[in-house]
């Protein structure tokens, strides 16, 4: 008896597992950490605390990781992860790689270390650039392999998804991680390619993000009309700001205005991010670059102008050039609430909503969802609605492994 259970419980400890380490019922930082027959690789490596995040200490030693996009609750914790693993070279797209450097920068500039730009070029250039659609051995240790391959899934440049095969003398398994994605696409950004499903091989667990599980008005935005109003709501003279995003709104919206023929000024802070989209075939052409006495003056002649933040965070380009003035036609992306009362909100989601998350969970056809990366009334909510739809769901806790 003594036997068979630690057999049992042998057996229990080879069957690879994930663990949400942060993400779980909850939106900021993502990392989660697949073990798999003494193999571990890391999920995402987000935070967006100042303190040197809990998680990354119990990551723990690791064999390989991967980043899906540059956004701060995925990347964020770059450094600390690094500290901890020195010689770790973390995976991501040749995208997400060459818009690194800004995206951290961004983020030690919000903690006031000195030299930002140098800190986050020395995270930066611990990435290690892979091309989706081709499948690449990620970790090994003797006969165990876990296999990856990248798949774009919209969202922002260069976010992917990841497909891992975990192969051992007498096993296989299948992981899907769907972090931040979407379907539709975005004037630059394509929308999501999921992997066919194949019944030979079937995916174990599908971790999928869920942050709009919930939200009946982004599930009702038809994204092409939705974006070709916002466009032309722009053709007038009166001085017109967008508070956007730099990775993913700016460029995205300003793709869209050279599209329609408008020409718009842009805060030069998002340059370095406009040149990774236009080297990505972005159309660009009626885009001008200018500083921020530039951008006031364009303003008070009726021009069109995009600056960061989305926030309207004081300090920043958008809070500055908004100022005081009462003749603007200020316009942010998806905000929960107004910066201030003058502001039109736009919505235009660039996650999936309710029904672009079944569609995913139907095409990919898992055994298991777990879903992350969401409040827990949403996950909890979208929960039951793939759970209607025929899925095996699980909303696990921070810390709470999933056997496959
Ligand atoms: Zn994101």
């Amino acid at each position: 008896m003594t036997a068979n259970l630690s057999e049992l419980y042998a057996a229990m400890m080879d069957q690879p597992r994930l663990t949400p380490l942060a993400g779980a019922n909850a939106l900021g930082a993502n990392a989660y950490l697949l073990e798999a027959h003494g193999l571990r690789v890391l999920l995402d490596a987000g935070s967006v605390r100042d303190r040197p995040a809990k998680w990354a200490r119990l990551a723990g030693d690791l064999d390989a990781a991967f980043v899906s996009h540059v956004h701060g609750d995925h990347i964020g914790a770059l450094s600390a992860l690094l500290y901890s693993n020195p010689t770790l070279r973390p995976v991501a797209s040749p995208e997400s790689v060459a818009l690194a450097p800004y995206a951290l920068a961004g983020r030690f500039a919000a903690l006031r270390r000195a030299n930002p730009r140098q800190l986050a070029r020395d995270a930066a250039a611990s990435l290690r650039a892979v091309a989706p659609g081709s499948p690449f051995e990620l970790a090994r240790r003797g006969d165990v392999s876990i296999t990856a391959t990248l798949s774009r899934c919209g969202h922002v440049l260069g976010a992917c998804s990841v497909l891992l095969d975990i192969s051992a003398p007498e096993s296989f398994h299948r992981i899907f991680y769907l972090p931040d994605f979407c379907l539709h696409d975005q004037p630059v950004t394509p929308g999501a390619d999921l992997p066919d499903a194949d019944p030979e091989r079937p995916i174990d667990l599908l971790l999928m993000e869920g942050v709009l599980g919930a939200d009946a008005d982004a599930d009702a935005v038809s994204h092409g009309p939705a974006r070709a109003a916002l466009v032309e709501s722009l053709r007038h003279d009166r001085p017109r700001l967008l508070a956007l995003s730099a990775i993913g709104q700016a460029p995205e919206l300003a793709s869209a205005l050279s599209a329609a023929g408008i020409p718009c000024l842009v805060h030069e802070l998002a340059r370095p991010v406009f040149d990774v989209y236009a080297a990505s075939g972005a159309d660009l052409s009626l885009v001008t670059f200018a500083d921020l006495a530039a951008c006031s003056r364009a303003l008070d002649e009726g021009d069109l102008v995009i600056a960061t933040d989305e926030h309207l965070s004081k300090g920043s380009p958008s809070h500055t050039l908004a100022g005081a003035r009462t003749d603007l036609d200020l316009v942010v992306l998806n905000a929960q609430r107004s910066p201030n009362a003058r502001t039109r909100r736009v919505l235009l989601p660039d996650h999936a909503a309710r029904s672009q998350l079944r569609e995913a969970a139907r095409a990919l056809a898992p055994r298991r969802v777990a879903l992350v990366h969401g409040a827990a009334r949403t996950l909890k909510l979208l929960a039951r609605a793939l759970a209607r739809d025929g899925h095996d769901v699980v909303v696990p806790s921070n810390l709470q492994s999933i056997t496959l």
